[in-house]
């Protein structure tokens, strides 16, 4: 039995960027390790060269230090496993497939393109399971050196042994047999000379002392081949739990085309990493209760494997926008107030001259009203600049035949307010209310409209504090004389 530290990895193969299910694979292997005092390793799977995509290594290094997933060994921190890259380990994957020649547990084959094809085209016909036919193995050994001598090009391939059952024990899904009838002579060494993935991921889950294989559904087709390839090498299996697949609200796997898939275009559309972390951790575990939003810590604290489900889990935007306005609004308004800084830069209003304690005053206003950080902008631009038109529906619904004399009135009030504090404004506004015996609303509804062009946002005293007694003024000016339009509707206010 296993008994030594929890050692896990993530392996991705890096085609470009970090896929949102990669990212669950990577979070759960994290988690665990932590969860676990154990140790959490990155080691790269690129012996693919025709997969090879220029800048994908480092930018899968960039979003997972994004997201605050730091690994014990892996490129850039090393570790006494290394190399941590596949492409610089062939010569450990050639001494492993030579000593599974020596067992005959492997086997050179010299098959052509042509004749493959044409096998796998009678067997298609003939309704059977397309699969190698181990003609190799009737060469004799003095045929397969002298076609080695020759340079002929050349696979070597697993020997999969007739009709026998080969068991994985998953934590997730518990034994799942298979039998090897079903399972190809898998290619170990590619006639280019770089091992498979099946090969090379084995062997370096062996020698990176790898107790935990924690990965995606997909890959538990593959695990009888490596199953056996443990078997026939004579080491010790790890432990195997594969992670449901992850799926459209359609139910069908997710894909592209519904939606984003790379974890990058999360993190550019405004997305907190707390938030994604949160949500890629509930898509396939939950924590038994009904708490929703953890922060990693909290992760770290109650996950384990036991509690991640076989179904499918499905993807759900609606949650994840729910989840990121949750982490933005258990932020500190200083922390708010970097980021906030960030999109402004990047916003129309970038030669705006507005000081961090105005943008405080606004973050503190809009917090419960926003879900992205870019929202204290985009959803109250009045802040940043005064309107330059009004809503024609509040307009219709708001703007009385008496609106303008009463804003006028209630303008004059605020002139008279010495230094304001934000109640004062309140109190000018209760004063004049009761003095001419209306409801607020009729002082309430035009003053916002005359500030902010729209009908809704934070409290009317918060636009009128944050915006400053001379620039509620200036605007209430403007829209006396802007809005020209006096409703004759007289249904009363509230
Ligand atoms: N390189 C494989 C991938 O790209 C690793 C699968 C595994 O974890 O075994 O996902």
């Amino acid at each position: 039995m296993i008994s030594e530290t929890p050692r896990v990895r993530f392996a991705p193969s890096p085609t470009g960027y970090l896929h949102i299910g990669g990212l669950r694979t990577a979070l759960y292997n994290y988690l665990f390790a932590r969860n676990q005092n154990g140790k959490f390793i990155l080691r790269i799977e690129d012996t693919d060269r025709k997969r090879f995509v220029e800048g994908a290594v480092e930018n899968l290094l960039d979003t997972l230090k994004w997201v605050g997933l730091d690994y014990d060994e892996g490129p850039e921190v090393g570790g006494e496993y290394g190399p941590y890259f596949q492409s610089e380990r062939l010569d450990i994957y050639k001494k492993y497939a030579e000593e599974l020649i020596a067992k005959g547990k492997a086997y050179y084959a010299f098959d052509t393109p042509e004749r493959l094809k044409q096998l796998r085209e009678e067997q298609l016909k003939k309704g059977l399971q397309t699969k190698y036919d181990k003609f190799a193995l009737t060469l004799s050994e003095e045929e397969i050196q002298q076609k080695l001598a020759n340079g002929e090009p050349h696979v070597v391939r697993l020997n999969v042994p007739p009709d026998e059952t080969v068991f994985v024990e998953d934590v997730i899904r518990g034994r799942v047999e298979f039998n090897t009838e079903i399972i190809d002579d898998q290619i170990l060494i590619k006639s280019d000379g770089f091992p498979t993935y099946h090969l090379a991921n084995v062997v370096d889950d062996h020698l990176m002392k790898i107790t935990h294989v924690i990965r995606g559904e997909e890959w538990l087709s593959s695990t009888p081949k490596h199953v056996l390839l443990y078997e026939f090498l004579g080491w010790e299996k790890p432990v195997f739990a594969h992670l449901p697949l992850l799926l459209n609200p359609d139910k069908s796997k997710l894909s592209k085309r519904q939606g984003d898939v790379a974890v990058e275009d999360y993190r550019d559309k405004g997305y907190l990493k707390e938030a994604l972390i949160n949500f890629v951790a509930l898509l396939g575990w939950n924590p038994g209760d009904e708490q929703e939003v953890f922060t990693m810590e909290e992760l770290i604290q109650k996950f384990s494997l036991e509690r991640v489900h076989k179904a499918g889990a499905v993807f759900n935007i609606e949650k994840l926008i729910w989840l990121n306005a949750e982490h933005l609004r258990s932020k500190p308004n200083e922390e708010l107030l970097v980021m906030l800084k960030e999109e402004f830069k990047k916003s129309e209003y970038s030669n705006v001259d507005i000081d961090d304690e105005h943008l405080l005053l606004i973050i503190e206003a809009m917090k419960p009203r926003v879900e992205f950080v870019k929202e204290f902008i985009t959803k109250c631009p009045y802040f940043y600049e005064a309107p330059t038109g009004y809503d024609e529906k509040v307009i219709k619904k708001r703007w009385k035949e008496d609106s303008p004399g009463l804003l006028k009135k209630l303008r004059d009030k605020f002139a008279q307010l010495e230094n304001p504090a934000k109640e004062d404004y309140e109190k000018a506004l209760n004063e004049l209310a009761e003095e001419l015996e209306i409801g607020k609303g009729k002082l309430i509804h035009p003053l916002r409209l005359a500030l902010s062009g729209i009908g809704t946002g934070p409290g009317v005293y918060d636009i009128v504090h944050i915006l400053g007694k001379e620039e509620s003024i200036r605007r209430i000016d403007t829209a006396l004389e802007k809005i020209k339009t006096p409703n004759t509707d007289s249904t009363e206010e509230k």
